[in-house]
């Protein structure tokens, strides 16, 4: 079976019009050579597939022993779903009930079992130990961790390690007069609507 390798993962990411690459002017105002357009993940579901397609092998690889897939709401759910299906496995996912992530009420088998966790993209790892601590809550043990992206690197730890992801994308941004881009010459882009120069 094909290695999901770095490159691979990239490219798929980039059929999926999710990854962009270039000079990018984020909304902290510093410069970027990578934006990440994620809600384009799911709105391209064959794409989105091929790339659920390596998350799953890596799963499988990794956390052969779980029950359920978990994902935070809103933009992880069709992601996590997609996973569980091909997994064979349940599916929950977590949300903001008055501001504080949880499960709601119904979910029938989720006490005492196993999960993985699975998000889109790692940033700050806010939302993911959120999603740990509603596991806690209701007895299930985190059989593992999974991110499409990790923007960092591998730099933020969750319980003392990196989180397993299919990409580990360092996304650096510069100030403007100190940005390689600008130096270049690149046209500086302004994500939005529809790829213009800023
Ligand atoms: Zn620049």
């Amino acid at each position: 079976m094909a290695e999901a390798t770095p490159d691979r993962v990239l490219a798929l990411f980039k059929e999926s019009d999710a990854l962009l690459q270039g000079h990018f002017k984020l909304t902290s105002g510093k410069h970027s050579e990578w934006y990440f357009e994620k809600i384009r993940l799911i709105e391209k579901p064959a794409a989105l597939e091929k790339i659920v397609d390596l998350l799953v092998e890596k799963i499988r690889r990794e956390s052969p022993d779980f029950d359920y897939v978990v994902s935070p709401a809103y933009g992880a759910i069709a992601i996590g779903v997609l996973a569980a299906l091909k997994l064979g496995k349940r599916f929950a996912f977590t949300q903001r009930i008055e501001e504080k992530m949880a499960f709601r009420a119904g979910w029938s088998g989720l006490d005492g079992s196993r999960a993985v966790v699975v998000e889109d993209i790692l940033t700050t790892g806010g939302s993911i130990h959120e999603v740990l601590a509603c596991l806690k809550e209701r007895g299930v043990a985190a059989a593992g961790i999974y991110v499409l992206v990790d923007r960092t690197a591998g730099s933020v730890l969750i319980e003392g390690r990196p989180v397993a992801s299919l990409l580990a994308l360092k996304v650096e941004a510069f100030e403007a007069d100190v940005c390689p881009f600008c130096a270049k010459g690149i046209p500086l882009v302004k994500p939005g609507a529809s790829v213009k120069k800023a």
